[in-house]
């Protein structure tokens, strides 16, 4: 009897000292150090699952790819001691889709580790979060239906302009509209994702679609058209969360090698971008 109380007590506070460290390793992603990201295996990563080339989800949901994803494993290969190949092979990333809305907060708050979704380095954004040096340059265009009749920004008056949620494009549009004395004032709709957009577009619900050109590229078809005109770069970093330093010096000096060495160029090159 005596025994099995003991062995009651014992098999509880067992099952207590397993939770509790249990929970110091999946507590807080956050601010997770690389040992536990070692330890737990494999690098959560939010990246888009609609910008052909930079990352699409495969059609049969099997994973993602594109240079994102790519550029996520070779982040992977540096925490796991391997080559991006290798890291591609062994499954050390763990995908997350993310869009321009969610990818801040998910950094934030440690479901993913990091995010490589063609998220465009602010003044604004850095005071939150931590970026790499630019993978990536790109700049905003817009995209318009072919029988529409817009050719220039000085049609866009009173037109309807359709941006992402929380992305750069509207107050990139009204930049370029004050620096260019535009006179042309449109209306902005947001939605949560691209394909929404292109949609809105095509049912004539908005007459402009406006993003970072190499997303739009992903939309271009016979019925629209893209403006003949760029403006606002926009530098693409890897986001990840400030308090986890370890992973943000990884990030940063990962890029910054990858920039030096050619090995972004030569990824870039693979994705035809
Ligand atoms: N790159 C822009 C941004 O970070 C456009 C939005 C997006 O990346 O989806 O706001």
């Amino acid at each position: 009897m005596k025994r099995s109380v003991f062995k009651r007590i014992a098999a509880m506070t067992l099952a207590g000292l397993m939770a509790m460290s249990l929970s110091a390793c999946s507590g807080g992603g956050s601010s997770d150090g690389l040992a536990a990201i070692k330890e737990r295996g494999v690098l959560k990563v939010g990246v888009k699952a609609d910008v052909p080339k930079f990352s699409l989800q495969k059609t049969d949901g099997s994973g993602y790819e594109g240079f994102e994803d790519d550029l996520a494993y070779e982040i992977a290969g540096r925490i796991f001691d391997m080559t991006g190949e290798e890291a591609k092979a062994e499954d050390k990333v763990e995908f997350q889709a993310v869009n321009a809305k969610t990818r801040g907060p998910l950094v934030e708050n440690g479901e993913v580790d990091c995010v490589i979704a063609t998220f465009t380095i602010t003044p604004e954004r850095k005071e939150t979060y931590n970026f790499s040096p630019a993978y990536y340059t790109d700049a905003v265009g817009l995209l318009v239906l072919k029988d529409s009749g817009i050719k220039d920004v000085e049609d866009l008056d009173g037109k309807i302009i359709g941006v992402a949620q929380s992305s750069t494009s509207q107050a990139e549009f009204e930049k370029y509209k004050e620096e260019n004395g535009v006179k042309a004032t449109p209306t902005f709709q947001e939605f949560a994702t691209y394909p929404e957009l292109a949609q809105a577009l095509a049912a004539k619900q908005i007459d402009v679609f406006s993003v970072d050109g190499a997303i739009l590229a992903g939309y271009v078809n016979d019925t629209n058209e893209l403006l003949d005109v760029r403006y606002g770069e926009q530098e693409y970093g890897i986001c990840s969360n400030k308090e986890n330093e370890e992973l943000s010096e990884l990030i940063n000096t990962t890029v910054q090698e990858m920039l030096d060495d050619g090995s972004m160029d030569a990824l870039l090159e693979k994705w035809g971008l």
